[in-house]
Order: C-alpha cells, then sequence, then structure tokens
C-alpha cells in the first residue's frame, strides 16, 4: 500500500475478474472481494455499503470489521464519513477519521481501531449505488495510485451492480431494476396509458470492465476514436452551413473526440487494466459528476456533449445501441432524457405514452405530443437510469405521475382509471355529431386549435366546428432551417383542404419568447415574454411577415381565407398589419394569382390594453380571440412558464371575469365576434363559465372538444351566471367553489 509494496491495479483487477468470473452467490463474491481488496492493498479493513433504498446505506461485506454487523449497520445519506461520500460523491481520504467532519462512532462494527479511512463512491453514470471503503490503524494518507486503484474497483463494482452480480440476502442486495419506482414529475399531455418501456437511446451495458490485454484495448479503443472522429467529419460536411447550434455541437464533437488530456485519460485507465468500454465510462462518469456541479449553461452544454459523445464511442465499441436487435414492443412507452421534435413525430402515433427527464410544458416535443394526442410526463428525474427496455410502466399525464415496473394493487387501480377513461370517451364519441347546445338552448361553437400536419386528422375525430387557432408557427419551430414560401402555402392549402368547409382561423407568426426558431439569431432580451415577440416582429422587419401572408393567399387559392395577428397591443399595430395584409392581396393580384372570395382580418386580445383600446379598434377588427394564456400572465402579471407562479391565481378569479365580460360587452357593442383560445376554454369548468359570461366560440386542444361538449350540454347558461353572479357578490376570491357545486354530477 505505500511507495515500497505500491499497489498493482492491473494485479488487483486481473484477481477481480477471476472472482467475477466464478459462480459464486452474491454475498461469497462481495466477501471475496472485500478480502482481495484488502490483500493487494496491504489495508487492514475493506467494505462495501450499497444502498438498500434511496436514502440508507447498509454495510453488506467487510473484511476486517466485526462479522456481524454486516447487514445491520446502516446509516443515511450524509450520515458519517461514508454517508458523506455517498451524499458528496467524494472521495474522503483521511489519516485521522475519528477527527474528521462528520464521523460517527458506530460501536458494532469495532472501527474505532482504526484511524486511517478511505472512502470511494461506487456509482454509475452519475446512479449512487454505494461507497467502498478501505481503513488501516496507521495514520496515513493513502497516496494517489492507491485512490486511483481503489476507485477503478469501485467502477467494476458499479458495473457488477448493475448487471445484478451480488444479488443475495438484504435489501441492498436485491436485484436492481427489478423494484418499482414511482416518479412525480410534471404534466405535458393529459392522459393515462400503460404499455413497455421504448428506450429512445438505450443503456450501453458493460460486461467486460476488465481486460488482460492491454495492448488489444488500446487498439480497439482507437479504432473506435477513428470511427468517431469519421462520423463526426461526415457529420459536418453534410449539416446545413446555415444551421449554427448544429454546427457548433459538432464542432464541439471534433473537438472532444481529438482532445489528447481525454484520450491521454482513456489510455492511462487502459494500462491499468481496464477494458476500453470501461475507461470510456470512467471518463463520462466523471463528466457527468462535474455536469451536476457546473451552473454555467454553456459549460453544461458542452459537458452534455461530451456525454453524448461518450455514448456513441460506447455504441461503437459494444456494437449496442440504436441497432441492438431489440424489438419494440406494440405498445410502446418512449422514455428518454429529452427528444426532439422531429425525432417524435418520426414515431408518430404509434406510442402510447412519452416520459421525458427534461422538457418543458412550452417545449416543441410537448407540443407535438399534444398533438398527437399521447399522454406525457416530463421532469420524470432518472427515469432514464432506472428504466429498461420492455418494463411495465404506466403513465398518467393528468398527475403528472409515472408508475415503473408497478406491482400488482397499483396496475389494478390503474386500470380502473383507464376503464373510467374509456368509458367517457365512449360518451363523447356518441355526442361527437351532436351540437354543444345548452339546456337554455345556446349553441356555443368549439373549434380547435392546431399547427403541425398531425393535427388534421383531429378535425374529424373530435368532432370540433373548424380551426379556431392555427399556430403557424410550430411549422418554423419543428424545422432545422426557415421554411420556403413554396412549402408553406402548399402546406396551407393540405390544412384547408383538409377543413374543408369549416373555417380555419391562420395565426401569423408568433416567434420570439418561448419561441425561439433554431435558425434564427436569438436576442438576449431581459424578459423575451414581453418582448420583441409575435407581430413586433412582423412589422419592424416585415420580410417573412410578407413572405407568410403570400404563402396564406396562394395556401388559399381563392377560397375563403381567415388570418389574425397575435399580440396586438394598440390600434395602430393592427392597422399597419392590415396594411401589409392589403399589400400583399394587391401584389398577389398583380401576379396574376387568384384572391380569397372572402377575407376576415382579426387580432388576437392577448394584451390587457386591447380591452380598453378605442372604440374604432374593435369595428375595425373582423373578429377577435382572447389568447387566455398571455392575457392571463400580464392580467396577473404571473409568468406562464414559470411554474412557481403560473398556477397561483386561478381563471375563475372574480377579477378576471369581470375583465373578460367587460371584452365580451364591448365586442357586443360593436357586433365583433369574439372566441376564446388559450388553455383554459379547453377545460370544462372554465369552458362552462365562460359560456355562462358570455362567450359563444370557445377554441381548444381537439381532446378537450369531448368533456367541454359534454358539460356544455347538461348546463343551463343562466342558472349558471347566476351563480356566478352571487359568488362575486359574496365577495369571494374565486367563484370555483360555488360554481363546482352547482357543477357537481355534471362533470
Ligand atoms: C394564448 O396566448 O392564449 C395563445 C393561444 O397563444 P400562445 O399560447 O400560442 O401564446
Ligand atoms: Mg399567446
Amino acid at each position: 500500500m505505500d511507495g515500497q509494496t505500491g499497489t498493482d491495479s492491473r494485479k488487483l483487477l486481473g484477481r477481480l475478474r477471476d472472482v467475477m468470473a466464478d459462480d459464486a452467490a452474491g454475498q461469497q463474491r462481495l466477501d471475496q472481494i472485500t478480502q482481495l481488496i484488502a490483500d493487494e492493498m496491504h489495508t487492514e479493513v475493506c467494505s462495501i455499503y450499497l444502498f438498500r433504498d434511496e436514502e440508507t446505506l447498509e454495510l453488506c461485506a467487510t473484511q476486517g470489521l466485526n462479522a456481524e454487523a454486516v447487514h445491520q449497520t446502516r446509516m443515511r445519506m450524509g450520515e458519517g464519513l461514508v454517508g458523506r461520500v455517498a451524499r458528496t460523491g467524494e472521495v474522503i481520504n483521511t489519516d485521522d477519521a475519528p477527527a474528521t467532519k462528520g464521523f460517527r462512532y458506530m460501536p458494532e462494527t469495532g472501527e474505532e481501531a482504526y484511524s486511517s479511512f478511505l472512502g470511494v463512491p461506487i456509482q454509475r453514470l452519475g446512479e449512487k449505488l454505494g461507497v467502498l471503503v478501505a481503513q488501516s490503524r496507521q495514520a496515513r494518507l493513502y497516496s494517489e495510485e492507491e485512490i486511483y486503484a481503489i476507485e477503478v474497483v469501485a467502477m467494476v463494482l458499479a458495473e457488477m451492480t448493475e448487471l445484478g452480480a451480488f444479488i443475495g440476502e438484504g435489501a441492498a442486495m436485491s436485484a436492481r431494476h427489478q423494484q418499482p419506482v414511482l416518479f412525480r414529475g410534471g404534466t405535458g399531455q393529459e392522459g393515462a396509458s400503460q404499455g413497455h418501456v421504448w428506450l429512445h437511446e438505450p443503456r450501453v451495458v458493460v460486461t467486460n470492465p476488465i481486460a488482460d490485454d492491454p495492448d488489444r484495448e488500446m487498439e480497439r479503443l482507437n479504432d473506435a476514436v477513428e470511427e468517431l472522429r469519421v462520423g463526426v467529419d461526415r457529420m459536418l460536411s453534410s449539416a446545413a452551413t446555415g444551421d449554427k447550434e448544429q454546427l457548433e455541437v459538432l464542432e464541439a464533437y471534433r473537438m472532444f473526440a481529438n482532445s489528447k488530456g481525454w484520450m491521454r485519460r482513456m489510455e492511462e485507465d487502459i494500462s491499468r487494466g481496464l477494458s476500453a468500454e470501461a475507461a470510456v465510462e470512467k471518463e463520462q462518469s466523471a463528466a457527468r459528476a462535474r455536469m451536476v456541479q457546473v451552473n454555467d449553461a454553456y459549460l453544461r452544454e458542452r459537458l452534455h456533449d461530451l456525454d453524448d459523445l461518450s455514448n456513441r464511442l460506447l455504441r461503437i465499441l459494444t456494437g449496442q445501441g440504436g441497432e441492438t436487435g431489440a424489438e419494440m414492443p406494440p405498445d410502446p412507452i418512449l422514455v428518454a432524457r429529452n427528444i426532439g421534435p422531429a425525432e417524435l413525430l418520426d414515431y408518430g402515433r404509434k406510442l402510447k405514452g412519452i416520459v421525458l427527464e427534461e422538457g418543458s410544458v412550452g417545449s416543441h416535443a410537448a407540443i407535438v405530443a399534444r398533438a398527437l394526442a399521447i399522454p406525457l410526463v416530463i421532469h420524470a428525474d432518472r427515469v432514464t437510469t432506472e428504466a429498461l427496455n420492455g418494463d411495465l410502466v404506466l403513465v398518467d399525464g393528468d398527475q403528472g405521475i409515472v408508475h415503473l415496473r408497478p406491482d400488482e394493487t397499483v396496475v389494478a387501480a390503474f386500470r380502473d382509471k383507464m376503464a373510467m377513461q374509456a368509458q367517457a370517451q365512449e360518451r363523447y364519441v356518441s355526442i361527437r355529431d351532436k351540437p354543444a347546445e345548452t339546456l337554455c338552448g345556446t349553441t356555443i361553437s368549439l373549434t380547435m386549435n392546431a399547427g403541425l400536419m398531425a393535427d388534421l386528422p383531429s378535425l374529424v375525430s373530435s368532432g370540433a366546428d373548424g380551426v379556431g387557432l392555427f399556430r403557424t408557427e410550430l411549422q418554423f419551430l419543428i424545422r432545422s432551417h426557415m421554411p420556403k414560401r413554396a412549402e408553406l402555402s402548399e402546406q396551407y392549402s393540405r390544412v384547408m383542404d383538409a377543413a374543408g368547409d369549416k373555417r380555419v382561423v391562420f395565426r401569423t407568426l408568433d416567434i420570439g419568447s418561448d419561441k425561439v426558431l433554431p435558425y434564427m439569431t436569438a436576442t438576449d432580451e431581459p424578459n423575451p415574454a414581453m418582448g420583441w415577440r409575435a407581430i413586433r416582429v412582423g412589422l419592424d422587419k416585415p420580410g417573412v411577415l410578407r413572405m407568410q401572408l403570400q404563402a396564406l393567399i396562394r395556401g388559399a387559392n381563392g377560397r375563403s381565407l381567415s388570418i389574425m395577428f397575435p399580440f396586438v397591443a394598440q390600434r395602430e399595430e393592427f392597422q399597419a398589419a392590415r396594411a401589409e395584409m392589403e399589400k400583399a392581396l394587391e401584389r398577389e393580384r398583380i401576379l396574376g394569382h387568384p384572391i380569397p372570395e372572402t377575407l376576415e382580418v382579426g387580432a388576437m386580445l392577448e394584451t390587457p390594453s386591447l380591452a380598453f383600446a378605442p372604440h374604432r379598434f374593435y369595428q375595425d377588427v373582423d373578429f377577435l380571440s382572447i389568447g387566455g394564456n398571455d392575457l392571463k400572465q400580464f392580467f396577473f402579471a404571473a409568468d406562464r412558464e414559470n411554474e412557481r407562479v403560473r398556477r397561483r391565481y386561478d381563471t375563475l378569479n372574480v377579477s378576471f371575469l369581470s375583465f373578460l365580460e367587460n371584452i365580451v360587452a364591448r365586442c357586443d357593442a360593436t357586433r365583433t365576434p369574439l372566441s376564446f383560445c388559450g388553455e383554459d376554454a379547453g377545460r370544462p369548468v372554465e369552458a362552462a363559465c365562460f359560456a355562462a359570461i358570455g362567450l359563444r366560440a370557445l377554441s381548444m386542444r381537439p381532446a378537450s372538444i369531448g368533456p367541454v361538449k359534454s358539460i356544455l350540454r347538461r348546463i343551463d347558461l343562466v342558472d349558471l351566471r347566476a351563480v356566478i353572479h352571487e359568488a362575486r357578490d359574496e365577495g369571494h376570491q374565486t367563484v370555483r367553489p360555488m360554481v363546482m357545486k352547482y357543477l357537481k354530477g355534471k362533470l
């Protein structure tokens, strides 16, 4: 263990491999390992602690401490030196353990006799599995070489734990990836589904962490890195030159692939007895550990790049990866760290559900998942580490919960939930072709929100009266390059074809804020939601707006056309936008293109200022549509993207309802057609209240049309309006509780 004896990590790993190859039971293997480490490192104690649950470590094997303490001694994460190593993921090397911060005396182990302590985490790609400890009587610090050796052993142990090599007595030694795990994330798209895991990027399993022929491993590593480099160069030469972000990522890949430090460290690991893939994974683990600590967004991105690159390299080395030969289950639930919209569209409607570690409500993947009506849970922390291809999984998109490998009772309860949903679905189908007519005889127009070609089949299946909001920016967001005018007009034409006689309201580009186009230079704004977005961009830099207006006229090809401008804050903006439309029409006329049979030009009411706009504004517009998502965030000054404040103010808050009533009254007075197209229109209770205060057109996601129609057909708007007024008169902050009482049994 000291300079003279030295720890020969190759020899140690060689012996370790023999233990692994032996057919011994789990406990016996662990015992053999602690013994051989103690022998090879000439240290009196070697102990292995494994997690029995997320918070508790258990002593699972020891050479040197009291044997009776095995499976008895436990500590919580952070408790004692072992717990500290587990929590921080950092090595503790001390010559005076009792005097070291955090030391906790465990009488049953008999460890008071040992002064020196070396603890290293057992972890695999950032996943904490346990702690490996060496202790000795003599007060001294362990050398770099010794630390290296024990770290490498810890890594091999982690691989073996992953493979279930230590399954045996004690909860801490039960097989990983077999127990049920519950993830609490966020809702990306509602709905419940059951299926089997399909990993977007399958984990690479390293089955041979130790190798006995370093030259051969070196050769394998060099060949793989060469293949990787060629691959990256190929991607670079075929990448679109305008795609700055993609180029940047590939350049970073190339930089890593050519990095001498990265190569040198891996070669060093191989020369000490690791296989090529284990060496790559060791580097990857180190990068992941750094990732957790780095706050700088740019650096984190680069570490992510390195992580991706390591995965590629591992796939080359092991031959595993996208083409593992694994067969996609018939009911796939996609599990991924994150996924791009185009990749998601490639999977299409095959998927029964999606679970992401990252993602956000407004992310492009979420938009696509919504279009495809696939339940989506986001922020399911560590799900890619826990899930294995083929695992049973239940996705509860309503609650943002995922049950991985659930037990029977959970499965049974979930089945009930799905059955209830299916029943409700049947009810919705039965009223699909009926009008949304209330008991008092008022018919509400229910249209759908759309934006992708994938949305179009829903026009028929949902029973929507048309498309009340077509978000044209989605076509721009899912691409890596700016779409051409001809492509756009072709798409708009297809949308109108699919709608037939039904009206489609095309909203011009709403980019900026959370909707950043990958191929446009993002402007760094202090508050993008209130920044240079939507019609502001369209008017200041009218090139794209003009191109889009032309594409819309051409797509209509003589048919009726409805266009609406987003984020108008004052009358002049609407006038200027309308003038652009007039100019575009004139140009098209001169060029000989057919002009729409009828043309309606409206605005979205998303800023409170428009509610108080001059009377003339209401007369100017052909129609208005309330964009409740934005309007609400500005009304309450609560960022719609900020989870902390997003739900703080109820839509049914009396102030907001009164505000909406005021807009309804102004539209009535000027005979301006008005609709509501924010997310709230698709929530049955909110939708009922909107109808009660006078809104006659609601636009929502297709999946919401059934539930909203169902409730509207069961209520009397006069009664509900009376309830709302009563709640307001009584001074309630929100009308929700009283409304819920009225709606009881009708939902
Ligand atoms: C809204 O703000 O309510 C709206 C419909 O527009 P978006 O959600 O696209 O901003
Ligand atoms: Mg909006």
